[in-house]
Formats: structure tokens, C-alpha cells, sequence
């Protein structure tokens, strides 16, 4: 579905997202301005907006806060 670019108002086109899949990529294609690369996403792809990741703290970050709280 070819659209006008929302930033500069260029055609864009739709291209397969690569990183479909991957990672926190929920949109298999992406809607790409050819002319300044203005990306945005395809809502209609979404499936299911990922669960925001449950914060989990490594132990760097621990010993971080641990050693913040000590001064
Ligand atoms: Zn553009």
C-alpha cells in the first residue's frame, strides 16, 4: 500500500521488515520513504503488542544500586 512519507511527504513503499521476528520486531513490513528513509510501521501487522519485558537487574546493576545507597 503506497502512502505519502509524513515527514517530508515523499512516496514510500512497503518493504519487508528484516527484522521481522526478531528481537521486539512485531511488524513484518514497513513502510519506507524512498525519499529521506522515513520509516514507520505497518499497524495492521501487529499480532500482539510484546509484553513490556520484566525489568530484571544484573549483577552489576545490583551491586550499582547497593553501592549508590551506601553514600
Ligand atoms: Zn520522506
Amino acid at each position: 500500500m503506497a502512502a505519502i512519507c509524513e515527514a517530508c511527504g515523499g512516496r514510500t513503499e512497503e518493504v519487508t521488515n528484516p527484522y521481522f521476528g526478531k528481537a521486539l520486531a512485531v511488524h513484518e513490513h514497513v513502510i519506507m520513504c524512498s525519499q529521506c528513509g522515513h520509516v514507520r510501521f505497518e499497524e495492521r501487522d501487529v499480532v500482539r503488542a510484546p509484553a513490556v519485558a520484566v525489568k530484571r537487574e544484573g549483577p552489576l546493576l545490583r551491586f550499582w544500586h547497593w553501592f549508590a545507597h551506601q553514600s
